[in-house]
């Protein structure tokens, strides 16, 4: 595997990093999870967009050009000679000293891995997720935007341990009012009498990209959408419900907190969705190798 660090490949073995830098010490950073499909980024402006607006949140400035990061990540692909796969994309603070402040901190580090994913077993695909309520609350918006997706995701690790001690395929995050955020790595969505519910960004979600896909797809279909505030009552008397990301794709949950949804199977507007999707990401993207 070849890993881009600033302007340089290296070797997976000698890839490294300064214990000094800022990424490591705070979780100072921010990042992508981008996939592409027989050849092609799948929304990689969308991606680069993302990154950037995360990075002019935490007052990061991104040493690249989108063109130039563009073109990076498209070069490690290559480099690679990978076809089907997922990048992780990368911006630390950069190499500073022990102090917190960002100030000493000159160049933010840009890091590009590109490698294969495969997140969850096909079969739970086909049969469905089990997802558990965790107890650890979303960060409040206050405290740190859920749309900045940066480095620091302690918040969703304690809930992703909450869930894998509970035997769970993912967790469900509640805001501090009580009302659905998203999963540890995923956004959330329900189904019900024929229309999807989604919770609003403003409920503590990131912004999901494939979210967004989701809403082209329904727009497509004909299928109403709507992003009002959802509380687990709502996925308790869903008809249906799946989770969207990068890496997760579109995928059917069938329980929470070992309560059935729609009768414990995936159901046939979520199969539809997640045709439609496969369809669309083997077509549209970023070509890799012109
Ligand atoms: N929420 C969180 C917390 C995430 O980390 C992710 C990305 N894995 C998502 C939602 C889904 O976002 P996207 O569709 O852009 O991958």
């Amino acid at each position: 595997m070849k890993i881009y660090i600033d302007g340089t490949f290296y070797a997976e073995g000698e890839a490294k990093v300064s214990v000094f830098d800022h990424g490591l010490l705070y979780g100072d950073g921010v990042f992508e999870g981008i996939r592409f499909y027989n050849d092609r980024v799948f929304k990689l402006p969308e991606h680069i967009d993302r990154l950037y607006d995360s990075a002019q949140a935490i007052c990061l400035t991104i040493p690249l050009s989108r063109e130039e990061m563009t073109q990076a990540l498209l070069e490690t692909v290559r480099q690679n000679q990978l076809h089907d796969g997922y990048i992780r994309l990368i911006v630390t603070r950069g190499v500073g000293n022990l102090g917190l402040s960002p100030d000493r901190c000159k160049t933010p580090t840009v890091i590009i891995i590109a490698s294969t994913i495969a997140l969850y077993p096909e079969e739970l695909y086909k049969r469905g997720l089990d997802v558990i309520t965790c107890g650890t609350r979303r960060v409040a918006p206050g405290a740190l935007s859920s749309a900045i997706k940066s480095l620091n995701y302690l918040n969703n690790i304690m809930a992703k341990i909450e869930a894998n001690q509970a035997g769970a395929g993912e967790g469900l995050m509640l805001n501090e009012q009580g009302y659905v955020a998203e999963c540890t790595g995923d956004n959330v969505f329900v189904i019900k009498r024929g229309e999807i519910f989604t919770p609003p960004i403003s409920a503590g979600g990131l912004r999901g990209i494939t979210r967004a896909v989701i809403f082209d797809i329904a727009a497509d279909l004909g299928v109403k959408i709507s992003e009002p505030e959802l509380t687990r009552y709502d996925i308790y008397v869903a008809d249906e419900c799946f989770l969207t990301g990068t890496a997760a794709e579109v995928i059917p949950v069938v329980k929470l907190d070992s309560r059935s949804i729609g009768g414990g199977k995936p159901g046939p507007i979520t199969a539809k969705f997640i045709a439609k999707f496969h369809e669309v990401t083997q077509v549209d993207g970023t070509p890799i190798y012109v």
